[in-house]
């Protein structure tokens, strides 16, 4: 792979901060843009800004062409049975409180139990839990070993009659830990328990095959992978859509409308309800052009080449320092702390340096409770990082070490 070809498509690298070479390594939190991407989302607001679905117009049918034929693409990306199956939301965020709220609602009841992990993201607490206040089932929490791991037999040993649903991510955003969750999907399957799997940090490593993994409901965001913001798929199998309630109602959604009586859409539309963001739905289409065009497997094999390599030398030469996930399979994530560092200084002075990282509780406050700790400190590689930006990242982590300790 040509990395600084791979560069010059994201013009955003060039830029500088305090007059250093920006070093981007917050890709878990949201990665950088191509050219191809952003040049789609001009494209269409130049030429193709009109509301989808509705107009007889030809601007209103070429709006309703990208729509659509993203979600050829997508539903092929990911190996979806059929479009009906590729919902579009705002993000992960959305797809996952849209499978809570609807088939939640549907499936638990008081008593009931649901699974899930202590290396959970909120987005995949919270909705359950707004779930649970209003119905009364209980919330199961798989935990994880040193390295970072799901302790799989705990997780069998979960299941009972009362367990409804198991919700899990593919992959965590602070640990990096990749979850086999074929294996954990099928276990579930054996109890004729059905699997929602937040997908939001596995889309921009690995292709992802729905079918093959067997997930009931997958969930992903396009700004984590290449793509815009403000636009997130949710894949659902047919069987389960098909049952379940319309999450939100408005226009688009519906069939007949009367103040007696609402009828609702066919899939996927009856849960797509309002105007789409279908610019940024076509710039998603362009994101998997460039993640295939660039090949998953080789961003992945160099983000993971990268992740080797600063982990090393993080242990070798910084006395002190703490990696929080040592999992065998694992994303380019290190979540560090170095002695009694702040992970808030440590991220402030490391950006006067030139190098973005993310402190803070990263949205897993359940996981940091678990590790007795308020925050971390998070570097995260995408397919456009170098070992030379490795290099700049070391010496800052260097030079604030010796500031602050
Ligand atoms: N789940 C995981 C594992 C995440 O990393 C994130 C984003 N940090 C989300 C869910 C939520 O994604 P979004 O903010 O794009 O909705």
């Amino acid at each position: 792979m040509d990395i600084d070809k791979i560069r010059s498509e994201f013009p955003i690298l060039a830029r500088k901060l305090y007059n250093r070479p920006l070093v981007y390594l917050d890709n878990t939190a949201t990665s950088q843009t191509p050219d191809i991407v952003v040049n789609e989302i001009v494209r269409d607001y130049t030429t193709t800004k009109a509301n989808v679905h509705r107009g007889v117009h030809t601007l209103s049918q070429e709006a309703t062409d990208l729509q659509e034929t993203a979600r050829v693409r997508i539903k092929e990306w990911i190996n979806a049975r059929s479009t009906s199956e590729v919902i579009f939301t705002r993000g992960t965020t959305e797809s996952l409180n849209l499978v809570a709220s609807s088939f939640g609602g549907m499936m638990l009841n008081e008593g009931d139990e649901l699974i899930l992990t202590v290396m959970e993201h909120h987005a995949n607490i919270v909705p359950w839990q707004l779930l649970r206040d209003r119905i009364g089932f209980s919330i199961k929490v798989v935990t994880i070993n040193h390295r970072g791991e799901l302790d799989l037999d705990a997780y069998r040993s979960m299941f009972n009659e009362r367990t409804k649903l198991v919700s899990v991510c593919h992959a965590s955003n602070v640990l990096g830990t990749i979850n086999p969750v074929k294996a954990m999907i099928a276990e579930a399957h054996s109890h004729g328990v059905p699997v929602v799997i937040d997908g939001a940090q596995a889309t921009p490593h690995f292709r992802i095959d729905v079918q093959d993994l067997d997930a009931d409901f997958y969930a992903f965001s396009a700004h984590k992978m290449y793509g815009p913001t403000g636009v997130g798929v949710l894949y659902g199998k047919e069987k389960w859509l098909e049952k379940m309630p319309p999450y939100q109602g408005g226009g688009e959604m519906i069939e007949s409308v009367s103040f007696e009586k609402t009828t609702f859409a066919e899939l996927p539309y009856k849960f797509e309800a309002g105007t789409p963001d279908f610019i940024g739905i076509s710039a998603l289409s362009k994101a998997i052009d460039f993640l295939q065009r660039t090949g998953i497997e080789n961003i992945a094999a160099h983000e993971h080449k990268l992740l080797e390599y600063t982990t090393r030398r993080m242990l070798d030469e910084i006395p002190d320092v703490r990696i929080f996930g040592e999992a065998s399979d694992k994303c380019a994530i290190i979540s560090f702390l170095v002695g009694n560092i702040h992970h808030y200084d440590m991220g402030m002075l490391l950006d006067k340096l030139g190098v973005a990282v993310r402190t803070g509780h990263h949205c897993a406050q359940p996981l940091m409770t678990h590790f007795g700790m308020e925050g971390v400190a998070r570097a995260s590689f995408a397919v456009y990082n170098t070992f030379e930006e490795c290099d700049a990242f070391l010496d800052a982590l260097k030079r604030v070490t010796a500031i602050l300790q």
